[in-house]
């Protein structure tokens, strides 16, 4: 309550001001099959995260990179007729592309959200030592920028504007003279 949120203001002041509140469940799980015959999922229907470590919607959107290079691949190859097994292992290829990375986020919102909810004494330990050796910025830098700067690309879409920051990126845009 006594935390500052802005300008002379700490959570109390912010708090006093709701006009509602509601519990919400967030769930979290991990499904090993993805895909089914012609039918494939992607995002939250395959791995959901809490949000607090906010990568649920970014991982999201990795496994959508993925189904779309793979996707791409088959469209362009030689053979437009293809088939269930074509599928398939377009969404095998998907699923093996971004499981690795989408397990790493959901085990890291997993440790985020017990030890910011103090789910035992442990947890309730090292979210108050945290601070003392960095908080949050270190704790992303170690344990988030890592899977993020896996960061799979579209491989036909070029980005222009593309920026790298002190983190580099392990995968490089796309660029048309590539192909
Ligand atoms: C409070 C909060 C904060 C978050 N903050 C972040 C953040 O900072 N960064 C981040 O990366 N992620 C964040 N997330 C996670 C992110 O919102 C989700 O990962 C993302 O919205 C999942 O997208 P999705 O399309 O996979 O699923 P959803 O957004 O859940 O979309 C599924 C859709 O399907 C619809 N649907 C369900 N059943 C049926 C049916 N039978 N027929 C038709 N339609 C159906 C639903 O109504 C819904 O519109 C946050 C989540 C929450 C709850």
């Amino acid at each position: 309550m006594d935390h500052p949120v802005g300008n002379d203001m700490v959570f109390r002041d912010l708090w006093a001001l709701r006009k509602w509140t509601r519990l919400l469940n967030l769930e979290e799980g991990f499904v090993e099959h993805w895909h089914h015959d012609r039918i494939v999922l992607v995002g939250d229907a395959v791995h959901k995260m809490t949000p607090n470590a906010g990568l649920g919607v970014n991982q999201g959107w990795q496994g959508v990179v993925a189904l779309t290079n793979s996707l791409r691949a088959l469209l362009s190859s030689a053979d437009a007729n293809f088939g269930t097994d074509a599928l398939t292992r377009v969404f095998e290829a998907y699923q093996k592309r971004s499981e690795k990375m989408a397990k790493d986020s959901v085990f890291l919102s997993k440790l985020y959200i017990r030890i910011t909810a103090w789910h035992n004494v442990a947890y309730k330990i090292v979210d108050h030592v945290g601070p003392y050796l960095g908080g949050d910025p270190v704790t992303f830098k170690l344990l988030a920028s890592p899977i993020v700067r896996r960061g799979i690309v579209l491989d036909g879409v070029p980005e222009p504007g593309h920026k790298v920051g002190h983190i580099p990126w392990d995968n490089k845009p796309y660029k048309e003279e590539d192909e």
